[in-house]
């Protein structure tokens, strides 16, 4: 480029380094004619955001860790490589194109569970109650509460599956079956 400050096309790079976690090349020029010294950033157009953790610390995004976190959350559950492929690129898409070079991790979260959602819903609350519980330790039981509220049967069953590792399920309290005697009084 020209010298910013007399236009003329001759530039020397004294100076080049990485920064921005390497998502970025930092040159630091020297005009040919007028000796004047200015810096140039050079990054890709399509970058991923960076995350801001809750502690206002930054990170690079990781797609690895992304990755790693849904499957956790998807252990041992009847949903596809494909399907958690395409969801993780749903989530990577979503957070390039907003266009943002920062993003707070909170919204990362939040679009994970958008597609675990999708996906299945007991990965769903896995992931949410995990996520959650930094900000709000009652998060986890609203969660269940909630779907409960909406599909009573099925919530009965999220909550049973989650607790139970493959074991015996417990009996859930105040799940208002009848008792096997029946005896009611
Ligand atoms: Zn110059």
């Amino acid at each position: 480029m020209y010298c910013p400050f007399c236009s003329f096309e001759e530039t020397k790079v004294i100076d080049s380094r990485l920064s921005a976690e390497g998502q970025q090349v930092r040159r630091r020029r020297e005009c040919l004619r007028c000796g004047e010294r200015f810096t140039t950033f050079e990054s890709a157009e399509l970058v991923m955001p960076r995350v801001v953790k809750s502690d206002s610390t930054r990170e690079p995004f990781d797609e690895t860790k992304l990755r790693s976190g849904m499957l956790k959350a998807l252990e041992k559950r009847p949903v596809a490589s494909e399907a958690v492929d395409a969801a993780v690129n749903h989530v990577c898409h979503k957070l390039r194109t907003l266009g943002e070079r920062e993003v707070p991790a909170r919204l990362v979260g939040e679009l994970v569970m958008d597609e675990l959602h999708q996906l299945d819903e007991v990965a769903y609350v896995r992931f949410a109650s995990v996520y959650r519980s930094f900000q709000d330790v009652d998060a986890f039981r609203e969660e269940i509460e909630r779907l409960r509220h909406r599909r009573t049967r099925s919530a009965e069953d999220v909550q049973l599956a989650l607790w139970s590792s493959g074991g015996d399920a417990p009996e859930p309290t105040g799940g208002g079956r009848e008792p096997p005697g029946g005896g009611k009084k």
